[in-house]
């Protein structure tokens, strides 16, 4: 199989034949989170909280588990759509990292030679600051 026609098989199954079959990605992975946060919690005495991003994402790795064992064309697929149901859940629920885009805001020079430099993100507006010494060490 050609990596397009997997692409187009794959989107045909997860747009349409199992939303049809088992309603929006996003519930049916937020209601998988919510069990097996659950499990996890009840069983190993812990305070995690799985996202929908999460179930998808562990979709992927019990379809590669079954890769271990026999593969089959469908897996792949699988593995395919839930890669796309990740990006789409992370990018919704702003899970995915800024690729920070800094632009310079001021610098401060003080007395004692040390320079701030404050950048701001222009994409999720995060502050940085970076200071350098340029007062001459002394032997
Ligand atoms: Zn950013």
């Amino acid at each position: 199989m050609k990596r397009d026609e997997a692409l187009h098989k794959t989107e045909q199954i997860i747009c349409n034949d199992r939303e049809n079959q088992y309603g929006s990605p996003e519930q049916s992975h937020t209601d998988i989170a919510a069990l097996w946060t659950t499990y996890l919690n009840s069983k190993y005495k812990q305070h995690i909280t799985l996202t929908a991003t999460d179930a998808a994402l562990m979709m992927i790795l019990f379809k590669m588990a079954r890769t271990f064992n026999g593969n089959t064309e469908d897996t792949y697929l699988d593995m395919v759509g839930y890669a796309a149901i990740s990006a789409e859940l992370a990018s919704s629920k702003n899970e995915l990292p800024c690729l920070h885009q800094w632009q310079h805001v001021s610098t401060e020079r003080k007395p004692d030679g040390v320079t701030t430099m404050t950048s701001k993100c222009m994409r999720c507006g995060k502050i940085a600051t970076d200071s350098l010494n340029d007062k001459p060490i002394e032997t």
